[in-house]
C-alpha cells in the first residue's frame, strides 16, 4: 500500500533549518501513551515530548480546561491581572513549598530568570561586588539553548561558533562535592544543577551529592537552584527529584510537563527574600502567566496534588528498571535512572543509539537516542504495566 510518510518527511526537511535530526515518522494524532502517524500506524510514545507529556497526550481534564479557557479569555499580558493568575501562582507556590512564583513560557526562560534573580540577589542581599557574581554549574549539563545558557555548556555541538560567551560561570564535574567546594568563592551567588542529568543520559548522582550541595550552599550563603524542568512533576516518582534525597533547594526551575503537553508554561518558585529582589520593569514576558497557560497548568498541579502520577512512576518505574536490568549483558551495557525515566546504554559493538531507536520505531515504539549509544526512555506516566512489558519485549527483540 502507498505510504504518505516519505514525501511528508522530505517536505519537512525541505522547509526547515536542520537543527534537529528527527526519526522518519510523521505523527497526526495521539491519545494517552499512543500516537498515530499519517499512514495510520500506531506507536507507544516513550519519549513523551522530552517529559512534557507526563500526563499523556490530550489528558481529558487538561484538554477540557484548555477548551473552556479558549472560550473565555486567552491573553491579557501582565499589564493587567486576569482571573486565572492568582490560583495558578498560589497552587504552584504551595506545591513547591515556596512563597512566590514567577511564570514564564519555556524552560530556557525559567533558567534565564533564575540566573538573573540569583545575580540580583547576590548584589543586593549577599553584597557581592558589582558585576562579579559567579554561578557554579556542572559539566555535561543541559539547561537550554539561549546564548547565556550555552555559554556554560560543555557540549561542543551546543556551544561552538555561538560566541562570544556570557561570563560568570564556573563548571565543575557533576557528582563531585570536593570540586564544588573548591569552586565556591565569596562571589558565588548560586549553584545551578539538574538533580538527575537528563540529556547527558539520565545520570543519577551519588546519594550524598545533593545533600552535600545543600549543605555547601547554606554554609557559604549561596542559592541552590534545582533545574527540575525535565526531572520534576512526577517523572521520578516524586513531585521533585530532589525529594529522593530529602533536599530542599532555594529555587525550583519548572517547565515542560507544567504545560500539560498543551501549551508552553515554565516557572521559577522561591521564597520572598529571593524572588522579592525583582521590582516592576526589571523582568518580564508578554506571554508568561497568560490565562490559557494558567488554566491548563492549574489543572496539571491539581493532578499532581493527588499523588496518583507520582505513585504510578514509582511502581511502574520499578517494573521498567527490573526488566531493563535483565537485558544487561545481552546487548545492554548499563542502565540508569529513577521512576519512569531510564538511560539505556546499548553496546556500541551491536549498533548506535540512532540505529536502535530506528529499529524500535519499526516495531511501534518511539524513543530517542541522546548521546552516542544511549536511549532515553521517558514514557507518559499513564503508561500501563502491560505496555511496560511490551516495551521491554521490543528492546529484547531489537538486541
Ligand atoms: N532544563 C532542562 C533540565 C531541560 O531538560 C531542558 C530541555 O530539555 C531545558 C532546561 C530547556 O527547556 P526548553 O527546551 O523548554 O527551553
Amino acid at each position: 500500500e502507498h505510504s504518505l510518510t516519505p514525501q511528508a518527511v522530505a517536505d519537512a526537511e525541505r522547509w526547515t533549518a536542520h537543527n534537529y535530526h528527527p526519526l522518519p515518522v510523521v505523527i497526526a494524532s495521539a491519545e494517552g501513551a499512543w500516537v498515530t502517524d499519517i499512514d495510520g500506524r500506531r506507536y507507544l510514545d516513550c519519549l513523551a515530548g522530552y517529559s512534557s507529556l507526563n500526563f499523556g497526550h490530550r489528558h481529558p481534564t487538561l484538554v477540557a480546561a484548555a477548551h473552556a479557557q479558549l472560550d473565555r479569555l486567552t491573553l491579557t499580558s501582565r499589564a493587567f491581572i486576569h482571573d486565572q493568575f492568582a490560583e495558578f501562582c498560589h497552587r504552584l507556590a504551595d506545591l513547591c513549598g515556596k512563597d512566590l512564583v514567577l511564570p514564564m513560557n519555556t524552560g530556557a526562560e525559567a533558567v534565564e530568570t533564575g540566573i538573573k534573580v540569583a545575580r540580583k540577589w547576590g548584589y543586593q542581599v549577599k553584597g557581592v561586588a558589582r558585576d562579579q557574581a559567579n554561578i557554579v554549574v556542572a559539566a555535561d549539563n543541559f539547561h537550554g539553548r539561549t546564548t547565556t545558557i550555552i555559554s556554560f555548556s560543555t557540549d561542543e555541538d551546543a556551544r561552538a561558533d555561538f560566541g562570544p560567551y556570557t561570563p560568570g560561570f564556573t563548571i565543575v564535574p557533576y557528582g563531585d562535592l570536593a570540586a564544588l567546594r573548591d569552586a565556591i568563592t565569596e562571589n558565588t551567588v548560586a549553584v545551578l544543577l539538574e538533580p538527575i542529568q537528563g540529556e547527558a543520559g539520565v545520570l543519577v548522582p551519588p546519594a550524598d551529592y545533593l545533600p552535600g550541595v545543600r549543605e555547601l550552599c547554606t554554609t557559604n550563603k549561596v542559592l541552590y537552584i534545582s533545574d527540575e524542568i525535565q526531572s520534576g512533576l512526577g517523572r521520578t516518582g516524586k513531585t521533585f527529584a530532589v525529594e529522593h534525597e530529602g533536599v530542599v533547594p532555594d529555587m525550583y526551575l519548572l517547565g515542560k510537563a507544567l504545560g500539560g503537553g498543551i501549551i508552553p508554561v515554565s516557572a521559577v518558585a522561591a521564597n520572598a527574600d529571593v524572588l522579592g529582589v525583582l521590582k516592576p520593569g526589571q523582568h518580564g514576558s508578554t506571554f508568561g502567566g497568560n490565562p490559557l497557560a494558567c488554566a491548563v497548568a492549574t489543572e496539571v498541579i491539581k493532578l499532581l496534588e493527588t499523588g496518583e502520577f507520582q505513585n504510578r512512576a514509582t511502581e511502574l518505574g520499578e517494573r521498567l528498571h527490573t526488566g531493563l536490568a535483565k537485558l544487561i549483558g545481552s546487548g545492554v551495557t548499563e542502565i540508569r535512572g529513577r521512576g519512569l525515566w531510564a538511560g539505556v546504554d546499548i553496546d556500541p559493538a551491536r549498533m548506535t543509539g540512532r540505529e536502535a531507536s530506528k529499529k524500535l520505531m519499526e516495531r511501534g515504539l518511539l524513543a530517542k537516542d541522546t548521546h552516542g549509544s544511549t536511549i532515553r526512555l521517558a514514557p507518559p506516566l499513564v503508561i500501563t504495566a502491560d505496555e511496560i512489558d511490551w516495551t521491554l519485549e521490543q528492546f529484547a527483540a531489537i538486541l
